[in-house]
């Protein structure tokens, strides 16, 4: 198949099925921690590159033989709305399917009306933003010539004010870079303008095209849920996959990370069910503990359960 790869089992979105729209690398912005290396020539126009009935036809087969996708997600060779009629596709997959539609984005185009409007039907949208001033955003987003950081920041506020789905705002935190007190503070401020469903921390766990792109410490990353947290949900979904297995003590473990942002529900099942190969019942008996420590609680956020510590 030539747009359609995985289905691959992503923390955020469970087993998602990833339909690439661009020919590689097209892009808008050339990011300093891009796993798909430096952005060679900017594309700042939007093109339907492949034909869309084309695209769609390999969409409705790989949902024909993947019959348990969580999500079918845009994402691909750069910038997703690169793409002019990602909007029809996404109208097409909705009728085709129940399976919701998310769209990863680094939400350069969003000022343009009509590419808002592609992305209303999308049941999640999730858009960058890496920083909460123009010289942070050129250092780290290193965007096109013509797209300042405040377009970027006014199009992801008409975008929520329009959209009706969940939008779920990707911060990239960056050791050195963007995870000092002064650079948190300055993206709580834009956050607050965006009012976001939810901030989905992400951390440069692939190899990047600078040398200057470090994993944060543990204690900037707990300071950065700390700040961001102060204006919506954090979570902390790409850390590396949850492994309770050499835990001495498993509750303490669990108690251990989830003081410092929830846990999705199905993340902690998967991780307690390793630890315990063919026996079906201690993911729940541990769920049990949990609950009578009195410590925990389980909500629900965008249909979504999370284990959070009670206030
Ligand atoms: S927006 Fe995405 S694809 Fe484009 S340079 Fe940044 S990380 Fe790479």
């Amino acid at each position: 198949m030539k747009y359609i790869f995985g289905p691959v089992s992503s923390k955020r979105l469970g087993q998602s099925l990833g339909v690439d729209l661009l020919p590689p690398k097209s892009c808008s912005w050339n990011c300093v921690y891009c796993q798909l290396g430096n952005t060679k020539t900017f594309i700042t126009e939007r093109h339907e590159f492949f034909p869309r009935e084309e695209i769609f036809e390999e969409i409705k087969e790989a949902v024909a033989a993947n019959t348990s996708l969580d999500w079918i997600t845009f994402v691909g060779s750069g910038e997703t709305m690169l793409y002019k009629g990602i909007g029809w596709l996404i109208g097409e997959v909705k009728k085709l399917t129940t399976t919701p539609v998310a769209v990863i984005t680094n939400g350069s185009f969003l000022y343009l009306p009509e590419a808002r409007e592609e992305l209303l039907q999308a049941d999640a949208v999730l858009p960058s933003l890496n920083a909460g001033s123009e010289t942070l955003h050129l250092q780290i987003d290193r965007p096109a010539a013509g797209l300042t950081f405040r377009q970027h920041v006014e199009g992801l506020v008409a975008f929520r004010s329009e959209y009706k789905g969940r939008l779920w705002i990707e911060v990239m935190l960056l050791g050195g870079i963007n995870d000092s007190d002064e650079a948190l503070y300055d993206l709580t401020a834009v956050l607050k303008e965006i009012n976001p469903d939810m901030v989905h921390l992400v951390l440069p766990t692939r190899p990047a095209p600078e040398q200057k792109v470090h994993i944060p410490s543990e204690e900037r990353i707990e300071q950065a849920i700390k700040i961001l947290s102060t204006v919506t949900t954090v979570v902390h979904p790409v850390k590396g996959t949850m492994d309770l297995r050499s835990a001495p003590d498993m509750l303490h473990a669990i108690t251990a990370i989830i003081s410092r942002h929830p846990i999705q529900q199905r993340e902690l099942q998967k991780a307690i069910a390793d630890c315990f190969p063919g026996e079906n019942d201690k993911v729940s008996q541990v769920m049990q503990d949990m609950l009578a420590t009195g410590r925990f609680k389980l909500v629900e956020h965008e249909g979504e359960p999370y284990w959070v510590i009670k206030e």
